[in-house]
Formats: C-alpha cells, sequence, structure tokens
C-alpha cells in the first residue's frame, strides 16, 4: 500500500519572498496612514481592537498622536463575521477580561449546556463515556455562533472608533529596514488573466506603527512573515479540517456531544484522527461537525462526505429527524500545539496572535478564547510601547502569552496530537496518559510532522459515502450553495497548485476539498473504471474551479496554496 507518493513532493509555483514581502509601492503622500493596521477581523484581531480602544480612551494625548485612524481593521470578508466558522464551544474568561461589566446573558451566545457526553461510535451503537473525559467538559462554556459574535465584536469596534475595512485582502508585508511598516492590500477587479477589468481598483499601501497579523489558519501574510524572519521552531505545524452544519430541529437538544471512533477507521495505517461535535444552539437548533487531523493517507478521505456519513448513524439521524440544514462551511484550524508555535510572536512593528500562531488546545478543541485573550495582550503590548516612544521592540507580548493561560493551555497537551499518529488505541492511551499526568506523559518533546509530507494511495475510503438526497445527506456543490459563497468565475485564480500530478495526489485534492474545487477529469475516472484501476503514480491534469473555493486553507496543508482572492470574495457565514 505505501506508494511513496507524498504531496509535499509537488510544491505550488509559489515565491513567498518576492510575491508577498515588499516595500512601500504608493508615493508617500498617497498611503493610507494609520495607528495600528490590525489584520483580520476574528476573535484575536477584534478583541485587539476593541482593548486598544478601550486603553486610548483613556489616554487622548496618544489617541491624538496617532493621526486621525488611530486603529484600522482589514477584513477580507464581505463583513467581519463573513469568513468566521468554529464550532463554537467558548470559554468565558476572555469575554469577560474584555467586558467585565457586560452581564453574560447579554452576550452574544446562546447559553451554557450542563450535560456532556462523549460517545465512543460504532456504526450502529453509541457507548456513553463515564465520567466524561476532562478535555470535553464544558460545564460554564458558552455555545456560540463565531460568525454572530465576530459581527458583535465588530460593531463594538466601530462604536469605539476603529476604522474597518471589509472586502479588504491583505496581501503583501511591507518591510522597510528589517522592520514591519504596515501592508499593501490586494487589487480588485482583474480578469481571469489578471489583466485590469473596466472597474480595476488597484490595492493601496496602508502605512502603520505596529501591524498585528491575526489572519487565524493558514495566515497568508503570516507564513510569509515566518519564513522571511525565520520565526519557525523547527517543528512543523500540523492541520485539521473541520466541516459544519447548523440544523434547525424539531426538539431541543438537551446535551453537549462529542464523539470519537466511527466513522473513522482506526487502524494505524490508514492515520485517520477526529471526531464530531454536536451542540444545542437554544431550543430550535443544532450546530454540529466533523474535524479530522489533515496527515490522513487515503486519498479517497472526504471530511465533508465523513459528516454526511456520520448523519447515517441512529443517534444522529435521530436528533436531525424532521429538521433542515439551514447553514454549512468549513475551516482549517492549527494542531501542531506548543511545539509548533513560532519561536518568536513579534519582530519590530508587528506581532502574530490566535490561529495564526498556533494557539490552540487540541484535545479541548478551544482556540476562540485563547485568540481573544492574545489580541488583548498584543493591545497592552503595543499600547505600552506606543507611550514609550517606540514599537521596535515588542517582545512585551511575547513574554505576556508565555506567562499566560495561553501558553499553560497549550503546554498541558504538548505532545498529544501527535502520539494519534501510531493509531486510535496506541494514541488514546497515550492521550489519557497525557491528560492524567498533566501532560509529562509522554516526556520529552515529540516531533510533528508536514501534512503534505505523508504518502497517500488510492483506497476505498469513498464507497462508505451516502448518496446525496438534499434532505439529509448534501453533496459539496449545494453545500457550497449554502455557506453563502459568491465569488466571480471571470476572476485570476487564487489557488496555486501544480496542474500536472501523480492520480493519487490529484483524487487526494479532489476528495480533500471540501467545495469541489479541484476535479480530476472525467476521461481519467471513466478509465480507472474501465480498466480496474489506474496506477497511483499516472500523471493527470488537475483542473481548478477557483470561484467554489470558500478559504478553509486545507490546499496549504496538502501540498498546494491558498492566497486571499479579491476582498468580499468567498463565503457569507451568518451563523456558523
Ligand atoms: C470546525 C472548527 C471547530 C472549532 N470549535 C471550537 C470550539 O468549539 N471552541 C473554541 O474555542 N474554538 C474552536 N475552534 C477554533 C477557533 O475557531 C479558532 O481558534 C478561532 O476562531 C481563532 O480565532 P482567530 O481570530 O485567530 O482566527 P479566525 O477566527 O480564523 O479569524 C481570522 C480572520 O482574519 C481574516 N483574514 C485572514 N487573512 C486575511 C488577510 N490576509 N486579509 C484580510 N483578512 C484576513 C479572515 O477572513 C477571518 O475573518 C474551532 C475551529 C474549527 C475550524
Ligand atoms: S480550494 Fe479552497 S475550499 Fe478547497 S481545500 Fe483549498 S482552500 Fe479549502
Amino acid at each position: 500500500m505505501a506508494t511513496g507518493i507524498a504531496p509535499i513532493e509537488f510544491p505550488p509555483p509559489v515565491q513567498s519572498e518576492k510575491e508577498f514581502i515588499g516595500a512601500f509601492e504608493d508615493a508617500a503622500d498617497e498611503r493610507i496612514e494609520v495607528g495600528i493596521a490590525i489584520v483580520g477581523g476574528g476573535p484575536a484581531g477584534l478583541a485587539c481592537a476593541n482593548r486598544l480602544m478601550q486603553l486610548l480612551a483613556e489616554d487622548e494625548r496618544l489617541l491624538e498622536q496617532l493621526g486621525e485612524v488611530p486603529v484600522a481593521l482589514i477584513e477580507k470578508g464581505r463583513t467581519p463575521g463573513s469568513h468566521l466558522l468554529s464550532g463554537a464551544m467558548m470559554h468565558p474568561s476572555a469575554m469577560k477580561r474584555l467586558y467585565p461589566d457586560l452581564p453574560e446573558s447579554d452576550w452574544p451566545t446562546f447559553g451554557t449546556v450542563p450535560t456532556d457526553r462523549v460517545y465512543f461510535m460504532t456504526r450502529k451503537r453509541a457507548v456513553a463515556l463515564r465520567p466524561t473525559p476532562p478535555p470535553f467538559r464544558n460545564h460554564g462554556n458558552h455555545v456560540t455562533s463565531i460568525a454572530q459574535l465576530g459581527r458583535f465584536l465588530a460593531q463594538q469596534a466601530e462604536d469605539a472608533g476603529v476604522y474597518i475595512l471589509p472586502e479588504t485582502a491583505a496581501y503583501k508585508l511591507i518591510v522597510e529596514n528589517g522592520r514591519v511598516v504596515g501592508v499593501r492590500t490586494g487589487d480588485k477587479g482583474l480578469g481571469p488573466d489578471g489583466n485590469p477589468l473596466s472597474n480595476y481598483e488597484p490595492g493601496s499601501d496602508v502605512q502603520a506603527r505596529v501591524t498585528v497579523l491575526a489572519e487565524g489558519t493558514q495566515g497568508h501574510l503570516t507564513g510569509a512573515a515566518i519564513r522571511h524572519f525565520r520565526l519557525g521552531s523547527g517543528e512543523p505545524q500540523q492541520w485539521e479540517l473541520g466541516v459544519k452544519e447548523v440544523w434547525e430541529v424539531q426538539k431541543p437538544l438537551d446535551r453537549v456531544i462529542h464523539s470519537m471512533g466511527w466513522p473513522l477507521r482506526l487502524r494505524a495505517k490508514y492515520r485517520e484522527f477526529g471526531g464530531s461535535f454536536v451542540y444545542p444552539m437554544g431550543e430550535d437548533k443544532v450546530s454540529m461537525g466533523f474535524v479530522a487531523g489533515l496527515d490522513y493517507r487515503d486519498a479517497t478521505f472526504s471530511v465533508h462526505d465523513v459528516l454526511q456519513e456520520f448523519k447515517t448513524h441512529p443517534m444522529i439521524r435521530d436528533i436531525l429527524e424532521g429538521g433542515k440544514r439551514l447553514a454549512w462551511g468549513a475551516k482549517t484550524l492549527p494542531s501542531g500545539g506548543y511545539w509548533a508555535m513560532p519561536r518568536s510572536l513579534s519582530v519590530p512593528g508587528m506581532v502574530m496572535a490566535g490561529d495564526s500562531a498556533g494557539m490552540v488546545n487540541v484535545p479541548k478543541l478551544k482556540g476562540v478564547h485563547l485568540a481573544m485573550h492574545a489580541g488583548m495582550y498584543a493591545a497592552e503590548a503595543i499600547y505600552e510601547a506606543l507611550k514609550n516612544g517606540s514599537t521596535d521592540d515588542l517582545s512585551a507580548y511575547d513574554a505576556a502569552v508565555r506567562g499566560s493561560e495561553i501558553e499553560r493551555d497549550i503546554y498541558r497537551s504538548r505532545n498529544m496530537r501527535q502520539v494519534f499518529a501510531r493509531g486510535f488505541f496506541m494514541g488514546g492511551a497515550l492521550a489519557n496518559a497525557a491528560e492524567v499526568s498533566g501532560g509529562k506523559l509522554p516526556p520529552g518533546r515529540l516531533h510533528t510532522h508536514d501534512d503534505a509530507g505523508v504518502d497517500v494511495f488510492i483506497g476505498r475510503r469513498h464507497k462508505r459515502y451516502p448518496k446525496p438526497d438534499g434532505k439529509l445527506y448534501f453533496d459539496k456543490l449545494s453545500s457550497v450553495f449554502a455557506s453563502g459563497n459568491a465569488s466571480r468565475d471571470d476572476a485570476p485564480s487564487h489557488i496555486r497548485i501544480q496542474k500536472n500530478v501523480p492520480l493519487a495526489v490529484a483524487l487526494m485534492w479532489e476528495n480533500m476539498c471540501p467545495a469541489q474545487v479541484y476535479e480530476v477529469p472525467d476521461e481519467v475516472k471513466e478509465q480507472m473504471a474501465a480498466n480496474g484501476g489506474l496506477k497511483d503514480e499516472t500523471q493527470v491534469e488537475v483542473h481548478v474551479n477557483a470561484s467554489n473555493c470558500i478559504q478553509c486553507g486545507a490546499i496549504t496543508a496538502k501540498g498546494g496554496r491558498l492566497t486571499p482572492p479579491e476582498g468580499g470574495e468567498g463565503p457569507n457565514y451568518q451563523i456558523t
């Protein structure tokens, strides 16, 4: 079964240094000058913006010094929230810190749920694990739609005076003499060949005293900055892909559900790792999804279809019975944990916060509050640096994160994701040991690996997916429609891949992508069916339908590169 074909051998045509790092392009009087430029309107960026405005509200002199636009937030989605997708069971600590006077009942969440259940699933049965394993205990946490939370935080920020630039992608990091001095936004109105159309608008240089990279998963500028400033820890980041649906249901769900086991195959050779979540969103909705590691091996593995398969289970069918799907979406999250975090979170003029910097507790599936805490620490360090008259040294932010709940939380589970490379049972036993020992076992530093470095083979995983019926089981294209995606068909492709690759890699991309962006030509599939299978290494050409892309980021983990398309493109999530 070992093919020796790994996607990493077919790197995308990208010259990160040349394309994504550069000097100012606009003349000095044409630049947009701001005090602090925040890239990304997710929990990290928005918490940073709000905390900065709280601090500046107490310091009129500094506020004035920062000019007409003290804080600007650049977001590529149609609005902040449009590109946000999460579970989301949110730990309350960050909201409490940001809004100490706002009662929890006024938060934009669906409140807390007293009962947790973790099930080990087989095809027909669900065995509740008792007592609930500690990482899955969610007492006091709030069920949240992060797309709604983002809109709420953006409204607060705007009311406090933050200048929000929606539908704007930060495309290039502007660096002068080893210092980050802003970002350049992407062009708009280009045709498929990259030539300007009649509505062409060139990007602009945004000059800032400090740039905050809060781009979330697979950060485009963050990746370029980590390479340019050599900030990597030496351990590759790893990723999971989550596909999620929101359902209107007939009867309220009375508990928070997590599951492990089926429909994943547990043998080590498949490297299928992950699980499901099903959260009640008030009385009449549930949020459900499946999250799986992107270091799997079978090229026919598809997280979207695994989620459809998950719905064939009697317990899940019962929850959804008579209900209706309201929303769908997908996104990756970093899972390399502590060892894969950048070795430094700041360079002169720039800091990185949230998923951009790998701040996710993977066994608990928690990143929202960690991103918000990081955003607030960034705001506090930037404020102090501005007060002291220089933003060259922002290492106070590093120090704040290193001594905080962010580091403690992620350090405790530092070796947990790695052990699952040994299969579910061995991994489960080692993960339990890690939990019981507070992270001391297994000892030492277990290495992470590049998801794209794992070899892939054409297996038979796809035989198990249910046929879409448009009621309970959905295909990818109708799901993309449910994400509110509206991207121009005639825009230049923002997906970088090698187009001629072995069949195993091409099929892996086709199945991996939840939005049906990659297609192996029909004639190749016909040939496969006719002669009982082409070889994994047969060279084929992949077709790319870039306008379907919902920017989940999986392609960057598995051998290609997502770059930001024109601002405003992509999904328009409302309740994910
Ligand atoms: C399926 C799934 C389930 C999860 N479940 C939970 C959960 O239950 N509880 C929990 O706490 N965490 C959960 N997480 C993790 C959590 O969602 C993240 O940790 C959190 O959203 C990180 O926040 P962030 O602000 O760093 O990034 P994001 O939320 O990703 O926000 C980044 C923002 O930046 C914008 N952006 C990115 N690049 C650019 C650019 N170049 N220019 C302009 N804008 C840009 C994006 O459009 C986006 O709006 C889950 C994640 C997934 C994928
Ligand atoms: S093409 Fe877009 S939607 Fe598909 S895997 Fe890549 S980033 Fe995700």
